[in-house]
């Protein structure tokens, strides 16, 4: 969008250098557009709009109010449109985090436009650092997804602990950033009908996934990680993509991001998934 803009901007000030005072304004215009777009994207929040055009109070108060689901998502993991909107698109989930490269992902992520879910493991926020961390990656706009508390396979443990490991989760990372989680996805993607109940109970949607490689000696590598997870065979609309905090999954997200957008995906917004049924 954002080179988009500069483009256009290009564009309006050599057609503008003929004559027209109205190029020159319009060229203004957008000018500063593209520079609020950049200081709320730095800033991760928005402004205070006073005395500013009636079109920015507008669509202020759009970007406030919650959004419509536009996305279901479907037996196998994958998500299709509710109504008209576009079936080509990806969701980008990373698990496991925020281990070593949670925050720089989500500062990557931000800084290229890219929504995504961060699913949470109670054993890495359990220190004052890293909670802030999680804060920080929820402050840049992210969904953050609960991935249980120790990572356990929930299908050797007790009923008491299933439930332990997911509500004490929720209510910690409540403590932290003002909000249970929306997403659930289980450690290795093992549920039982008892996890299933609690994540409905927490209001939350269980998801597997449809693809992931990172884990994968093959693809703990950027460049091999990228290629593939665009290229994949696997890849369908409205994929649900599982990746992880790790060292070349983050070095390969710029790739990601760009591939999938060469081939005409968008990054669905998890703001835009219906949660409940
Ligand atoms: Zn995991």
């Amino acid at each position: 969008m954002k080179s988009f803009l500069n483009v256009f901007i290009v564009l309006i000030i050599l057609t503008g250098c003929s004559d027209s005072q109205a190029h020159k304004e319009e060229s203004e215009e957008v000018q500063e557009d593209v520079l609020e777009d950049e200081e709320e994207n730095v800033e991760g929040k928005e402004k205070n709009n006073n005395g500013e055009e009636e079109q920015e109070e507008e669509e202020k108060a759009v970007e406030e109010s919650p959004a419509e689901p536009e996305y279901i998502m479907n037996r196998v993991w994958a998500f299709e449109p509710i109504d008209d909107a576009s079936e080509e698109v990806v969701l980008l989930t990373f698990d496991d985090a925020p281990d070593k490269h949670g925050l720089e992902m989500a500062e990557t992520l931000h800084e290229l436009g890219a929504p995504a879910i961060f699913f949470v493991n109670g054993h890495f926020i359990n220190t004052p650092e890293k909670k802030e961390t999680l804060k920080e990656i929820h402050d840049l706009g992210f969904a953050i997804g609960n991935h249980t508390m120790t990572h356990a396979s929930l299908q050797a443990i007790s009923e008491e602990e299933q439930k332990s490991e997911i509500v004490d989760l929720n209510d910690q990372i409540e403590e932290i950033i003002g909000e249970r989680p929306e997403f659930f996805r289980a450690p290795f993607g093992q549920n039982t009908e008892l996890t299933e109940q609690i994540a409905k109970d927490e209001g939350m949607l269980l998801m597997n996934w449809t693809y992931g490689y990172d884990w994968e000696a093959d693809y703990q590598d950027a460049d091999a990680l990228a290629d593939i997870m665009v290229n994949t065979e696997l890849l369908v609309p409205g994929a649900n993509l599982l990746m992880h905090d790790r060292e070349w999954t983050a070095e390969a997200i710029p790739d990601i991001v760009e591939g999938f957008k060469e081939k005409g995906y968008k990054l669905l917004d998890p703001k835009l998934i219906k949660i409940d049924e």
